[in-house]
């Protein structure tokens, strides 16, 4: 529950409230490039509180000297997440915080997707084939194996020449080619 110091009838905070805010929430945070950093306590995501209230929306209430409607959310738009600066912190709604958690997923999606797509060259090998490759190199063409297993036939010549994929440790390196 939000401390009130000096409530009007209704219990609603006063300019001195806001005051008081104010002055907790700068004294408890510092200054740093553009940013106004809150040092006291968060909840769980790291987001600024003060007597278990946000302390973005008390930043907000004091400075705009209303109070803030339950839907009203205040987002921080520097990625600091404890950033207390009024000129950070912006009001969003649930559904508009929800259409941007959307969207940066979407995005992220696409990111991870696209990173697959150009990892794939590497993907179609693992040691396993590798192994077969060397196994097959005394029956199977460079140009054979690099079509069957899907690579470039440049990489099948350095993989034969254990240039690639090379295998230091096992014992049976040196018998791949008699096998
Ligand atoms: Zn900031």
């Amino acid at each position: 529950m939000r401390r009130v110091f000096f409530p009007d009838a209704d219990g609603n905070p006063t300019d001195a409230d806001h005051f008081l805010a104010l002055l907790k929430l700068f004294a408890g945070s510092i200054e740093c490039g553009d940013c106004l950093l809150w040092q006291g306590g968060t909840n769980a995501n790291g987001a600024p509180k003060l007597y278990d209230t946000s302390a973005r929306r008390l930043m907000w209430e004091a400075h705009h000297d209303r109070p803030l409607e339950p839907h009203e959310l205040v987002t921080v738009t520097c990625e600091k997440v404890n950033c207390l600066h009024i000129e950070h912190l912006a009001l969003t709604d649930k559904s508009a915080a929800a259409v941007l958690g959307n969207a940066s997923l979407a995005v992220r999606a696409r990111k991870s997707a696209a990173c697959a797509k150009a990892a794939r060259p590497f993907a179609k090998l693992d040691i396993a084939k590798v192994r077969e490759m060397r196994a097959r190199r005394a029956t199977d063409t460079i140009d054979t194996l690099g079509a069957e297993f899907g690579v470039d036939r440049s990489l099948v010549a350095r993989i034969l020449r254990n240039e690639s994929w090379r295998e230091l440790a096992s014992p049976f390196a040196g018998l791949m080619g008699t096998l």
